[in-house]
């Protein structure tokens, strides 16, 4: 028999048997080292006993006491109460589920140390369910010597058993410091046990307030090997992409539709478009797929350089697919490429779930036999029935509304013929640059930092809804001097239903505030056809405002519209609202954005306003909004598999990255096996998971 190692599967320990094995894994614990990375949520204190004098609610803590009174209740549930008192004071003990031996205990002038969460009573402060022991003497049991580490759970695993397999797996030894020490930050090298021995059993006196925020050295230290190992899967998973074959499309001459297309325009690309454009048509032109992320804040164009690269596909004899994450943005979108494609005779279709039977079959047959050389559409372009004849190339916009497993999906399925389509991922969320790194790592990265030229800044001013009726009034003085204009009606209530009815509600009430103002409306239920109208109607200027929900806020583009009034602008995050002023500022006129609040404004809504008012610039707004709401939020957790980082945290961590990519990087070059190894221990399931 071979002996026991940390690399052992957990099935191998003593104790755990199959079944357990299964529940295990299901914590991501399959190996023996797997128990040692399994860190605790959090602590519980049961080093020192609290008096019952001094017990105040929501407390989690250790107590002893006598029994003074122990009796069964039967109110709305049959109880079992036991009353405990030391010299302070005294709680009771409540349990619902108890049996005859439990009651033979706790009977009076019997010692008992319990555990619980201290709560209001009826009759004063209790605990429900605690955990308890009878001592024979008041000293009788020693007292925890560290804090008692609270772990994550499963069915059929508790606490107990993995306090249990923890420890016995502590006792292997061998744990590998794949990290030498000048791979760590100065100020963190600690080493790998005693970091993970601290977080298991932290000692009585350890920094708890800098244990509970996660800011330990202990923490910090392997938050530093998690991001670096986090790093390095991804850079694998990178390789792994890259390493499939691709159609390579050639590098555009200027006969090609590509330079036709972008000479037709009536205006001049800005040198950022341009040099995004050259950097994907490079990555076009290799054997290997594309994985390119551009980021460029609203405005900034990017419509027409997703356009260029498909006309690249096109032209090396490819299917593009442009995907849009609303309905909105994707008609607007194929309206924009039908109008820029039809005069180079390339035939795009248009693709959503809300097409009819008839005009779907007919869009699934012309990309399945190759009539098609482009398809614009929703997230319909997932779907299994959808089939290329040869695609190329797919571009999503607005990635942050689409998770890394859809995007994986798509390319998974649009494989023709043994070829990998390419990916161009365009967001205008923007992200701290570090922050991008880290959570599109598997991606390359260009940014159009530069708007097309001639913008006015947009002015903004944030105002107290009792001032409604002056905000009416300027809207009709923009109407007077020709400007178009947005209402947005916002409600926090994730039903569409309330949304779509409060801005009928002010659609109607606008037309009567404003006669001879030709009024708009455009919600998310309105049907394609009448939400097409509608916007088109915008676009030409037949409505002079439009009352709209949220539906508007990625992508729409209607230069003429200078004004935008945002109701309930408090209850928005910094995101949405940058997005949706972005919807002005895109013509030659001065624009400004007016954000409705209705107060008393709570203290992060006035800290965004404030953003809002000082800032235009999206990175700007990103910094904010990354202090105020963390990057779970600001990226969608879920969607990048960040949930998956155990330790780190990436703005409480955020200064450990820039050391973290560097060790990544080094390691990558030259040292495969700590590379294998750490991939391993902190991200495979990461890994497993984006592979979907
Ligand atoms: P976004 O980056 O927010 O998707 P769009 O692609 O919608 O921006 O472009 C915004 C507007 O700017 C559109 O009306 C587009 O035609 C126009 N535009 C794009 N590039 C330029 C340019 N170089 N000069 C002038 N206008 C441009
Ligand atoms: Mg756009």
């Amino acid at each position: 028999m071979t002996a026991l190692s940390l690399q052992s599967p957990v099935a191998a320990m003593k104790g755990v048997g199959e079944r357990l094995a299964e529940r295990l894994a299901r914590l991501g614990i399959e190996r023996v080292e797997d128990l040692l990375f399994h860190l605790p949520l959090r602590y519980q204190d049961r080093s020192r006993l609290s008096a019952l004098g001094g017990l105040r609610p929501q407390q989690e803590v250790l107590v002893q006491g006598r029994v003074t009174h122990a009796e069964i209740v039967v109110r709305r549930r049959r109880a079992l109460l036991v009353r405990i008192a030391d010299t302070s004071g005294q709680i009771t003990l409540r349990f619902f589920h108890f049996g005859s031996t439990q009651r033979q205990h706790l009977v009076p002038g019997q010692w008992v140390r319990a555990f619980g969460e201290v709560r209001p009573g009826l009759a004063g402060l209790e605990m429900v369910h605690p955990e308890y022991r009878v001592l024979v003497e008041a000293d009788d049991e020693p007292l925890e010597r560290t804090l008692t580490p609270v772990y994550p759970t499963t069915e059929g695993v508790g606490q107990a058993t993995l306090r249990r397999l923890i420890g016995l797996a502590r006792a292997y030894g061998g744990l590998h410091e794949w990290l030498s020490e000048s791979q760590l930050p100065e100020a963190l090298r600690y080493g790998l046990g005693e970091a993970l021995s601290l977080l298991h059993t932290p000692p009585v006196d350890v920094d708890t307030v800098a244990l509970m925020d996660g800011r330990h050295p202990a923490q910090r230290r392997l938050a530093f090997e998690e991001l670096v190992a986090h790093q390095l899967g991804m850079a694998r998973l990178r390789a792994q992409a890259r390493a499939e074959p691709a159609p390579p499309l050639p590098v555009p001459t200027a006969e090609d539709l590509s330079r036709r297309f972008v000479s037709n325009l009536p205006f001049v690309l800005t040198d950022a478009q341009c040099r995004v454009i050259d950097e994907i048509a490079t990555d076009l032109a290799c054997p290997h797929p594309m994985l390119r992320l551009v980021q460029g804040d609203v405005g900034s164009g990017k419509t027409v350089v997703a356009m260029a690269a498909c006309l690249q596909a096109v032209a090396g004899g490819f299917q593009a697919a442009l995907m849009a994450p609303t309905e909105l943005l994707a008609e607007q979108h194929y309206r924009n490429a039908e109008g820029w494609l039809a005069p180079l005779d390339v035939r795009v279709v248009w693709l959503s779930g809300r097409l009819r039977e008839a005009q779907r079959s007919e869009v699934l047959a012309e990309l399945e036999d190759g009539r098609a050389s482009m398809v614009v559409g929703t997230h319909a372009l997932f779907q299994d029935t959808v089939r290329f004849a040869r695609l190329g190339l797919v571009v999503i916009d607005e990635q942050h509304r689409f998770g890394v497993h859809q995007r994986l999906a798509l390319r998974e399925k649009a494989i023709a013929g043994g070829l990998y389509p390419h990916q161009l991922v365009m967001t205008a969320t923007p992200i701290p640059r570090t922050l991008a790194m880290t959570a599109y790592a598997d991606l390359d990265y260009s940014v159009i930092d530069e708007l097309p030229p001639g913008r006015k800044p947009v002015v903004t001013v944030a105002i107290p809804d009792t001032r409604r009726p002056e905000v009416v009034e300027r809207i009709h003085a923009a109407v007077e001097r020709g400007q178009q204009v947005y209402w947005v009606c916002t409600l926090i209530e994730e039903s569409e239903v309330l949304q779509c009815e409060t801005a009928e509600a002010t659609h109607a009430l606008l037309t009567e505030a404003l006669p001879g103002i030709a009024v708009g409306l455009v919600h998310g239920r309105l049907r394609a056809a009448e939400k097409e109208a509608v916007m088109r109607a915008f676009k030409e200027g037949a409505l002079d405002l439009l009352v709209a929900t949220t539906v508007i806020e990625v992508g729409v583009d209607v230069p003429n519209a200078s004004l935008m009034v945002v109701e309930n602008a408090e209850r928005l995050g910094l995101a949405q609202l940058h997005q949706l002023r972005g919807r002005v500022g895109r013509g030659a006129t001065a624009s400004s954005c007016v954000l409705l609040y209705h107060p008393p404004l709570g203290e992060t809504a006035r800290r965004r306003l404030q953003v809002m008012r000082k800032t235009q610039d999206g990175f700007e707004v990103a910094r904010h909004d990354l202090e105020i709401r963390g990057p779970g939020e600001l990226l969608g957790t879920r969607q990048t598999g960040l949930a998956h980082l155990r330790v780190a945290d990436m703005v409480r961590d955020g200064d450990l990255i820039p050391a973290a990519l560097d060790t990544a990087h080094v390691l990558a070059a030259e040292a495969p096996a700590a590379t294998d190894a750490l991939i391993r221990r902190w991200v495979s399931g990461g890994i497993r998971y984006a592979q979907v």
